[in-house]
């Protein structure tokens, strides 16, 4: 089992990356990461709503597109900062691009 590098999906098949295809997000790898990358793809599936790609196979209970997303490829860039912080991710109104805050902890 392999992890998608566009939505943090963990259950794909090693040999996805041979013109697979995501049954979360839907890209064709081979095909679809062939003229964006990886974070472009992710960002466009979710301001399409991030919706499960599949409809033959039923998404895990535990599946949030957006929590998975921030987990998996946003939180680990702010581990390195040494105050504590807590995070705030949206997706914005014309639904063009996420944005990660970092904000102070209230004390
Ligand atoms: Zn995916």
């Amino acid at each position: 089992m392999t992890m998608c590098p566009v939505c943090g999906y963990r259950c794909l098949p090693d040999d996805v990356f041979d013109h697979g295809i995501c049954p979360s997000c839907g890209t064709e790898f081979g095909y679809d990461d062939v003229t964006l990358t990886h974070e472009a793809l992710r960002l466009e599936w979710l301001a399409k709503g991030g919706e499960w790609f599949d409809k033959s196979i039923t998404p895990p209970s535990s599946w949030d597109p957006v929590a998975d997303v921030v987990a998996t490829f946003y939180k680990p860039r702010l581990a390195s900062i040494s105050r504590p912080v807590r995070t705030e991710f949206r997706v914005d109104k014309m639904m063009t691009d996420v944005e990660t805050k970092v904000l102070p902890v209230a004390s």
